[in-house]
């Protein structure tokens, strides 16, 4: 999978269903990644001081790259990564629209 840190996804299956957000973080090599407001689970903290009351904290947990598509930032359309050589470097670009996904 060629998803980033700050790709805008959609997920495809599961319970957030159609849900579009951003990847705030990618875990290699588990091919997981951390998608802002999608799979979190309440956790209940302790009080650890006065300042820090506790409470119930919301917190995300990895969803599986192959449940997430990405959302292109040119044309806004859920498509496949293709790539194209530029300057000896691979680029993403929108397989939709054929626009460059990074820059
Ligand atoms: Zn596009």
């Amino acid at each position: 999978m060629k998803l980033k840190k700050e790709d805008m996804v959609r997920v495809i299956t599961g319970a957030y269903k159609g849900k579009q957000s951003k990847i705030l973080k990618v875990i290699l090599g588990k091919n997981t990644c951390i998608v802002e407001g999608v799979n979190f689970r309440i956790k209940h903290q302790k009080p650890i001081s006065q300042e820090q009351p506790g409470g119930r904290i919301k917190k995300e947990c990895p969803i599986r790259m192959s449940n997430l598509e990405l959302v292109c930032p040119k044309c806004g359309i859920p498509t496949r990564i293709g790539r194209k050589k530029i300057d000896n470097s691979w680029a993403r670009i929108c397989k939709k629209c054929g626009e460059m996904i990074d820059g």
